[in-house]
């Protein structure tokens, strides 16, 4: 019995060698990695919707997932509304976000947060970029985001700030090539979520799931501690040692993910 049902062509990634390939900086065509598995496929259709669902992508932003069978690339969405993404939809990417068979689709004008992230961290799996609101503020003024409950105990790990003045002076704010993905790849270090000054975040994880669990808990936890200051007071916080503790847990996220799917896919 095979591991994984048989590849069925209508995924949307190229599987043939032979197929046109757009051509990367280099001159050679980027290869397309291994088939993949439609479940996992499914998954980053899900990831999407569902992220689109809770709050955290609206019109915009992306998701991503390393390539099961070659670590050297990645598969996203063309450029589409969340909410609209389905199978026939994802390409794969080499780590430089050149396209490995664009067919002449558009790709998001912000991939190269995933490439370079992808680069950066081998342990990642997943990436989410959004700008979900009530995050933002936690961007704009010295005040750190620090976990407020149990499930966004992974921010014990106080999300850095990228700073896109530092990198490039005055900007459109967009994340439009390699070298700024590379910049924001390295004020997220080993952190699982970055903060993007006056735009977004960036979360990622080991698995879609994680990445896709923690991104909904980062947009939660912002409105649960802008409400904390709101009230006054001193705030007791989730300690390092509670969040450290509490994140081993939330690698489980089997049931949530499952109901999230189920309503993103409507089956
Ligand atoms: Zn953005």
């Amino acid at each position: 019995m095979m591991a994984f049902p048989p590849f069925r062509r209508p995924c949307g990634i190229s599987q043939q060698r032979t197929a046109m390939a757009a051509t990367s900086p280099t001159g050679a065509p980027p290869r397309s990695g291994v088939a993949v598995d439609p479940a996992l496929i499914d998954d980053l259709v899900a990831a999407s919707r569902i992220l689109a669902a809770e709050g955290v992508l609206d019109g915009y932003g992306h998701v991503s997932m390393r390539h099961p069978g070659n670590p050297e690339r990645y598969l996203m969405s063309r450029s589409l509304a969340p909410a609209l993404v389905t199978a026939e939809d994802i390409m794969e990417l080499d780590l430089d976000s050149n396209p490995v068979d664009a067919r002449g689709r558009t790709m998001f004008r912000e991939r190269f947060i995933h490439g370079m992230i992808f680069k950066a961290r081998p342990d990642v799996m997943a990436v989410v970029h959004s700008h979900s609101p009530a995050v933002i503020p936690f961007g704009i003024t010295p005040v750190p985001m620090k976990p407020t409950f149990h499930m966004a105990g992974f921010l014990y790990q106080e999300p850095p700030v990228f700073e896109i003045r530092d990198v490039a002076g005055w900007t459109n704010m967009l994340i439009t090539d390699n070298r700024l993905g590379a910049a924001l790849a390295d004020t997220l270090g080993q952190n699982p979520v970055a903060l993007m000054r006056g735009h977004g975040n960036v979360v990622v994880g080991p698995s879609v799931p994680i990445a896709v669990f923690r991104a909904i808990y980062t947009e939660v936890n912002a409105r649960l501690q802008a409400a904390a200051i709101a009230i006054g007071g001193p705030i007791n916080y989730i300690s390092a040692e509670e969040g450290a503790a509490r994140d081993k847990v939330e690698r489980d996220v089997g049931r949530a993910w499952e109901l999230w799917k189920r309503k993103a896919l409507g089956k």
